[in-house]
């Protein structure tokens, strides 16, 4: 018998039309019974930790929901599954990487359309996602995103499409298991991923954030962030890792006065590169660190929770993790 403990937290998959607009109700009890008979030997049991949209998470509320997988996983669970919003799920799903080497499939899944609508699509992906969590292939993946029948890695997951079913992406990686009809097909062999030292007891991440750039950007948001207290901050760069020079005068400063930043692009698919001159070269020169694929808002979170470790500098946990490596003793 594989036990998979259902961590509800709100989204779509639990939401239900309203005057006000769609609103996150329906608790983890309903959302299983949903899913109609379990996949066999499989045995569920269900938790609710909030029921809310997942665009009104902040770093702290990512936290909370990584100590419960951690809970569920204390407690013997053989999987853990976790519904959630599909606007940040793929900030959470990073998170969850970032914080579990735990062989045991920990899978988040959610919806597109609500649980009222006569074509919801939550109930089979939360069939698929325990189909997932029961699955030998699922182990030693790190955390998943089941969505649409396809299972993709923490690390790269994207939504790319704000309506569809098919939700979500991971651009250049591509799935690792894909569930027909309920079976669970592996795609690809699990890949060794890096351990990072993540604190779960922080009660929040230091302040990140994310600056982009457009015709025109200049150094106003990158100067604002570190006057709001940003321990750094990452550039959603144009192509591949390009800023202007006010930008780039300004990301130098950041760096000069101990505060790193991260380069990624706003462009949806493709690594980063320090290839141009008076762009992405002079932004390499300043002391920035290319963030290969990484997206701007998982990168953000690879820096506050590298900026959270005492003692240690953010800038080589980052390097070392971008480098497939485990953490480097006492940088
Ligand atoms: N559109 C979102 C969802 O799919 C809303 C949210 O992230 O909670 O659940």
């Amino acid at each position: 018998m594989r036990r998979i403990q259902v961590v509800a937290t709100g989204g779509t998959i639990a939401s239900r039309g309203g005057v006000e607009g769609r609103r996150a109700t329906v608790l983890a009890k309903e959302l299983v019974a949903s899913v109609g008979p379990l996949p066999a030997g499989v045995e569920v049991s269900t938790r609710d930790v909030v029921t809310r949209g997942s665009y009104a998470f902040g770093t702290a509320d990512l936290l909370t929901l990584v100590r419960e997988v951690r809970g569920a996983l204390h407690a013997g669970a053989d999987g853990v599954v976790m519904t959630h919003g599909t606007d940040t799920m793929e900030e959470t799903a990073f998170l969850l990487d970032l914080a579990f080497d735990d062989p045991r499939p920990i899978v988040l899944t959610g919806a597109q359309r609500p649980f009222d609508d006569r074509a919801a699509d939550g109930p089979a992906n939360l069939g698929d996602a325990l189909a997932v969590a029961a699955d030998e292939a699922a182990r030693g993946q790190g955390p998943l995103l089941v969505f649409d029948g396809f299972a993709f890695p923490a690390r790269g997951v994207r939504k790319s499409d704000t309506m569809s079913a098919h939700a979500f992406t991971a651009p250049g990686r591509g799935p690792v298991l894909r569930v027909v009809d309920g079976r669970v097909v592996p795609l690809s062999q699990p890949r060794p991923r890096p351990r990072f030292p993540l604190d779960l007891d922080l009660p929040d991440l230091p302040r990140v954030d994310v600056v982009p750039v457009y015709p025109g950007a200049d150094g106003l948001f990158v100067r604002a962030a570190l006057d709001a207290g940003a321990a750094g901050v990452v550039v959603a760069a144009v192509g591949a890792g390009n800023a202007g020079p006010e930008l780039v005068e300004a990301v130098a400063e950041a760096v000069a006065s101990g505060h790193p930043v991260l380069i990624c692009s706003r462009v949806h698919s493709g690594p980063v590169a320090p290839l141009y001159a008076g762009g992405g070269t002079e932004l390499h020169r300043a002391g920035a660190v290319f963030a290969d694929d990484l997206s701007p808002w998982q990168a953000r979170l690879l820096l506050a929770a590298a900026s959270a470790v005492p003692g240690r500098s953010p800038e080589a946990l980052v390097r070392a993790w971008l480098a497939g490596e485990d953490p480097p003793s006492g940088s």
